[in-house]
């Protein structure tokens, strides 16, 4: 790979501070402790907060959580003195951008594919890339790395490209990073587009961290929402930020191109219009086998996965939370999910009470779901639950405590104690199934 360059200076990063003690802990319960989102405190038998100073991000939140006032942030010297620089402007302020390189135009979206079979993430993407293409006034993209995978050029016409940038070889038959980089870096440096879109999965997590680090740009990773400031042609990336409490939108304003990743199922994905064309531009790789340092001897499938659920896909979920009490209360939902042929999924609470696998976990550090119809059982609706299912077509939430802000996003609340309330459910689908059939409840017409 050719020498990366950097479009502006770098300018050393304000300092965060850490949170510390500075007086006596009224052992309260441990109200700073629940607020740290990297678990930094933790309490001493005498129920006293200890800060672990190699873990705190300086985040600020166990502050406001103190009832006696008891933490406050402290600098180092070298921060306070850089701190008093900014305050006295020896040090451009962080709004200081300088301006961007305008040649960058497009936006384009990485085709990820496993043996020629596309992502579906990659197809959800060029959705929402096209919303942004017509915002920007320019064209809508593909890229597509592989080995005989010219075949998802046309696919990606078929989801709205309007040029497909392809590089087939060999060397990129199973993805690896280097080569992945290269061809990534080559193009991106060639063709200049202002947007780069990738799906947060495991291959794509890997790519997009490496390639804005090489392009020397900034990355947002697992976005829930992408637009565009005309105004200004940026890329508007929304995510929750300190541990999923905010919103945050963050704007890439001094490089290019700007990047951002978005999990599986997420965006919606559009229907392809088949037979739709556009311009297949090929380049090569120049990058031979011998250099690449891993070499991909055997791949053996995770035998587990035949097993596994995955909950990302279901059409039908049935959630459990906290409120279900047990790992044994599960089979409740179990029985409701199996007589409407739907899943168990969980939150994290749940999760972390040992109920049910990690896999099963709906949220921000679990997974994205999309279903027909989510049920949430005994969930309360904390926002990292929120981000990972409120798009799914048809929300129904049972939950004894009506403030509960999960009823904030369901279509179909039902105040009451899941105990009672599930096994009515089971008892009457139970009846309705095994119901003779009954009279049509208004005259069937024919046409
Ligand atoms: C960085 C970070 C990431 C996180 N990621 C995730 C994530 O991916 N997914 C996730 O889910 N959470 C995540 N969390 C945790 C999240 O903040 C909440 O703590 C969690 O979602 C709470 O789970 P819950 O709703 O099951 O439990 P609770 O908040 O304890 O709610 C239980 C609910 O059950 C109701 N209930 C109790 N008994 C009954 C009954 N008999 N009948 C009816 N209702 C009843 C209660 O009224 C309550 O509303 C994350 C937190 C952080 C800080
Ligand atoms: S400042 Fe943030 S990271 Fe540090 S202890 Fe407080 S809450 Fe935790
Ligand atoms: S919130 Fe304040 S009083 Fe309560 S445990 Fe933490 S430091 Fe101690």
């Amino acid at each position: 790979m050719s020498e990366t360059e950097s479009t502006s200076v770098p300018r050393p990063k304000k300092p965060r501070g850490k949170a510390q003690l500075i007086k006596k802990c009224a052992a309260c319960g441990g109200r700073c402790m629940a607020a740290c989102p990297v678990d930094a405190i933790v309490l001493d038998e005498k129920g006293e907060a200890h800060i672990d100073m190699d873990k705190c991000i300086g985040c600020g939140k166990c502050m406001p959580a103190c009832p006696v006032e008891a933490l406050a942030k402290v600098y180092t010297p070298e921060e306070q003195a850089f701190l008093e620089k900014v305050g006295k402007r020896e040090i451009p302020p962080e709004d200081a951008v300088p301006p961007v390189d305008e040649s960058y135009r497009g936006v384009w979206v990485f085709v990820e594919q496993i043996d020629g079979a596309a992502a579906g993430v990659s197809w959800e993407l060029m959705g929402a890339g096209a919303k942004l293409a017509a915002d920007l006034e320019t064209d809508l993209c593909a890229f597509i790395l592989g080995y005989q995978v010219e075949h998802l050029a046309e696919e990606a016409f078929s989801y709205g490209a309007k040029k497909a940038y392809l590089i087939d070889d060999p060397v990129l038959r199973h993805y690896r990073t280097k080569p992945y980089l290269k061809g990534t870096y080559d193009l991106v440096r060639k063709y200049k587009p202002e947007i780069v879109l990738m799906g947060a999965t495991g291959l794509g997590r890997d790519l997009a961290g490496a390639a804005a680090t090489a392009l020397r740009s900034g990355l947002t990773a697992d976005c829930t929402g992408l637009t565009i400031d005309k105004a200004n042609r940026l890329l508007e990336q929304t995510r929750p930020a300190f541990g999923g409490n905010i919103m945050a939108t963050i704007l890439t304003r001094a490089h290019r191109p700007q990047m951002a990743s978005v999990r599986p199922h997420v965006l919606p994905k559009p229907e392809p219009v088949r037979g739709q064309k556009g311009i297949l531009i090929r380049e090569p790789l120049n990058l031979k086998e011998e250099d690449v340092g891993v070499k991909i001897l055997e791949i053996l499938r995770d035998g587990q996965d035949a097993g596994k659920v995955d909950i990302a896909g279901a059409e039908f979920l049935v959630s459990g939370g906290r409120g279900m009490v047990s790992a044994e209360n599960f089979s409740l939902l179990k029985e409701l999910a199996d007589l409407l042929g739907g899943t168990v999924s969980a939150s994290r609470a749940a999760v972390d009470a040992g109920w049910m696998p990690y896999e099963r976990q709906v949220g921000q550090t679990g997974k994205t779901v999309r279903p027909k119809i989510y049920i949430a059982c005994g969930i309360s609706g904390a926002i990292q639950h929120l981000v990972g299912m409120q798009d799914s077509d048809l929300i129904i939430a049972i939950n004894r405590d009506k403030d509960a802000p999960i009823f904030e996003v369901a279509d179909l609340g039902i105040v009451g104690d899941v105990f009672q309330v599930v096994p009515a459910l089971i008892a009457k689908i139970r009846e309705l199934k095994t119901a003779p059939s009954r009279p049509a409840a208004y005259p069937e017409v024919s046409s």
